[in-house]
């Protein structure tokens, strides 16, 4: 049996005001005066003078803002990397993903095709990429997705939603700084967060699974109970311990795989474009039979924090809409793989999704 060897974020700061930091964190890094650090930074910082004075621009320097209102497109990491060309004299010394999940995604996306020919959706899928990425620092706003410890970019495409999983993928540097995510509105709060317990709750109860993917599932479970049931939190150790349950969850799934509510949420998310975290809660509270007492507990966790879950997502959708998002949902093996085991295609149907499906 040959196993697999995982590449890892090599450098991380935590604590609260670390982002401080970041200008003397990159300086050492940068490769000339006409080679740029370009700032990806997610829109809802636009005029955050708080956060913005503590990013120094120097030389060439760009803060490009992105709305995180849609998930990354390839088309749009692709327009990216053609604009950040046209705009630097020298190719860049770093990007640097500001955000949530969205723009993580899009900054590890941007410095794998700054040095990767052709178009990013020729690289969905696994270990396509060629040539080691620029420099990339990921600095979490939000909590929960894992983006940040993770060996893969999220992007959807012209036919698909999937992931470029490479070992060029993991960001250089991290910054975990709680005190970004203080103001992250409450239903999103619940949403991510939920991206988090959902990756525990699938890895650890997943085929997958092994010793490596236990040890950071667990600890990622205990800090979402204590950060969604426990009443004793200050709110800047929940912030703290949602970053770590956040980093550890993705730690666990970098060594096991996801599950049905994935897939499926793959399925709302190319169709309907339901965003990662909503779609994940709106698929799990529906996944008893697969995940018993995870999703009793998440249910608890929804009524503690009065979450009211949109409903009727699809209840005007064609049969071939139905189509659509079970073919995308069918087509990830490893998610089902992991979830049912090596016959997963004889424990689910299609008219088991569909059936599901439509209670959405
Ligand atoms: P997001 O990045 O889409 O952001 C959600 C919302 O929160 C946005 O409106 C954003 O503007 C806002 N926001 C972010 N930080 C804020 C702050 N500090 N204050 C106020 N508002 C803030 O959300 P997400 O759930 O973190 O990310 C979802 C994306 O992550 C999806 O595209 C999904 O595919 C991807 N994802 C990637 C991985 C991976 O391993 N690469 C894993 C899971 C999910
Ligand atoms: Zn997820």
């Amino acid at each position: 049996m040959s196993h697999k060897n995982f590449p890892m974020v090599p450098r991380v700061i935590f604590g609260r005001g670390s982002f401080n930091q970041l200008n003397e964190i990159i300086a050492p890094k940068r490769l000339s005066i006409h080679a740029p650090f370009i700032f990806l930074v997610d829109d809802v910082f636009k005029g955050n003078t708080s956060l913005l004075s503590r990013i120094s621009l120097s030389y060439d320097d760009k803060i490009i803002f992105i709305s995180a209102e849609e998930e990354p497109k390839t088309s749009q990491v692709d327009q990216l990397v053609e604009d950040i060309i046209l705009m630097s004299k020298e190719r860049p010394s770093g990007i640097i993903g500001i955000g949530g999940g969205t723009l993580l995604d899009l900054a590890k996306a941007v410095s794998i095709m700054l040095t990767n020919e052709g178009e990013s959706k020729d690289y969905q899928g696994w270990d396509l990429v060629k040539n080691p990425a620029i420099y990339h620092v990921g600095i979490p706003t939000i909590s929960g997705t894992g983006a940040e410890v993770s060996r893969t970019t999220v992007l959807t495409g012209p036919t698909r939603k999937l992931g470029i999983n490479s070992d060029y993928t993991p960001f250089d540097q991290v910054i975990l700084d709680s005190d970004l995510t203080e103001e992250v509105e409450h239903n999103q709060w619940f949403y991510t967060g939920m991206d988090c317990y959902i990756h525990c709750i699938e890895s650890l109860s997943g085929t997958y699974l092994n010793t490596f993917s236990q040890s950071y599932g667990d600890m990622a479970y205990q800090l979402c109970k204590e950060v969604f049931l426990d009443n004793n939190l200050t709110e800047e150790e929940s912030r703290e311990k949602l970053m770590m349950a956040s980093w550890h969850g993705g730690m666990s799934i970098a060594y096991s795989q996801v599950g049905v509510a994935h897939a499926m949420s793959y399925g709302l998310a190319y169709l309907l474009g339901t965003k990662h975290g909503i779609g994940n809660c709106i698929v799990f509270d529906h996944l008893e039979e697969f995940y018993p007492d995870g999703v009793k507990l998440f249910k608890q966790m929804k009524t503690k924090h009065n979450i009211e879950l949109p409903q009727g997502i699809c209840a005007h959708l064609s049969d071939e809409d139905f189509d659509i998002m079970i073919n995308i949902a069918l087509s990830l093996t490893p998610l089902w793989e992991n979830a049912l085991g090596k016959n997963w295609e004889k424990r689910i149907s299609r008219e088991k999704l569909k059936s599901l499906y439509q209670k959405m």
